[in-house]
């Protein structure tokens, strides 16, 4: 027993040309395998839709199929790449659906679908976070379909009519330079129906902002202004586009004594009279961990030191910039009698005017 071609496309046996066209169009919506991934069921489905349509939409061979219950296989004379598509309905896009629907009424088909937009929103992180890498959750808004209508815009249980603008088609014919072109209906969004009663939950938009959360992972060396991308993390697509991208714009803490260059890193450490002089070894640490650093005796104030490889790992984690160390000697305020006494004695060891060379 052959399948019931009207059942299939859910339409009584006096449905009118146009009737057939909507019902294709909606079912093919539903099951296009685009919008299944992987489901062999409906590809299937999708193909028995095809072919309900493909004879019930031409008038004669609809009449052979009501009279006498037979289908003529699909026509030959096609071009063999528009054949081989036919065979392949994986390989369909969306406007190939609308392309049939309409098939020989109009050059070129505008379906409407767009990618969503990205979303920018700034994560803050510590000067530590930046240098060590962190995962960090981002919390933010993006748009999303409406609980309480579905998406569908219309007040639950509101009665729903056809659209005036496109006739319940979905699409509406503008013209485009020599072209007649169909878009999608803009009063409906291409879904053909409308309603009095607008959804309240989103306004009768479909969408409404909702507040996602997402875990992103901040790379080691990250520095202020490092943009970091999740795929599909931005708004929706419309009409079966893609999601736009979630650009997270890291901006880094300054930190109170170290200050960042490029992949290195700066700092000044104070040292004594004594340490400078006779030499030592001081603690520099960086903004992950105490670093020692040697200075030789006779140190001079605002001498620099460079520490490599303890700054900023670059990007690949194998290598990372320098460290600097600048010291600062103190000089103590020296009233104490005795205390004078032992400078100049020191002085008497070192007699050096160093205006002599200046
Ligand atoms: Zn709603
Ligand atoms: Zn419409």
């Amino acid at each position: 027993m052959r399948r019931d071609l009207y059942r299939t496309l859910g339409i009584p046996r006096q449905a009118r040309e146009r009737d057939i066209q909507r019902a294709y169009l909606k079912l093919a919506r539903k099951c296009h395998p685009d919008v299944n991934p992987g489901d062999r069921q409906v590809v299937v489905r999708f193909r028995e839709i095809q072919e309900a349509y493909r004879v019930l939409v031409n008038p004669a061979a609809r009449q052979l199929y009501d009279r006498k219950g037979q289908v003529l296989p699909p026509r030959k004379e096609g071009s063999p790449a528009r054949e081989k598509e036919a065979a392949s309905p994986e390989s369909r896009g969306w406007e190939n659906i609308i392309r049939d629907v309409f098939h020989g009424e109009t050059a070129e088909v505008d379906t409407g679908a767009s990618r969503g937009e990205d979303l920018h929103p700034v994560l803050e992180v510590s000067f530590q976070e930046s240098l060590k890498g962190a995962r960090k959750d981002i919390v933010y808004q993006r748009e999303a379909a409406c609980t309480v209508c579905g998406g569908r815009r219309f007040a639950p249980g509101a009665p729903v009519g056809e659209c005036g603008d496109c006739g319940g088609s979905g699409l509406v014919r503008v013209r485009r330079g020599p072209y007649q072109v169909k878009k999608i209906c803009p009063r409906c969004s291409g879904a053909g129906e409308t309603s009095t009663r607008f959804c309240a939950g989103c306004g009768g938009k479909g969408r409404r902002l909702v507040t996602e959360k997402r875990s992103v992972q901040v790379p080691a060396g990250s520095d202020s202004g490092t943009i970091i991308e999740v795929p599909g993390g931005g708004q929706p697509g419309k009409r079966g586009g893609e999601s736009g991208s979630l650009l997270v714009t890291v901006r880094v803490q300054p930190h109170p004594t170290i200050e960042r260059r490029g992949y290195n890193l700066f700092r000044t450490v104070p040292v004594t009279l004594a340490e400078a002089a006779g030499g030592s070894t001081i603690l520099a640490p960086t903004a992950e961990k105490k670093v020692s650093l040697k200075i030789p005796p006779g140190t001079q104030c605002g001498q620099q030191f460079r520490l490599r490889g303890k700054g900023v790992p670059l990007p690949g984690g194998s290598k990372r910039g320098d460290f600097y160390v600048t010291v600062k000697v103190r000089i103590p305020m020296v009233t104490d009698p005795g205390a004078r006494r032992l400078l100049r004695e020191l002085e008497k060891i070192y007699p050096e005017n160093p205006r002599v060379r200046a």
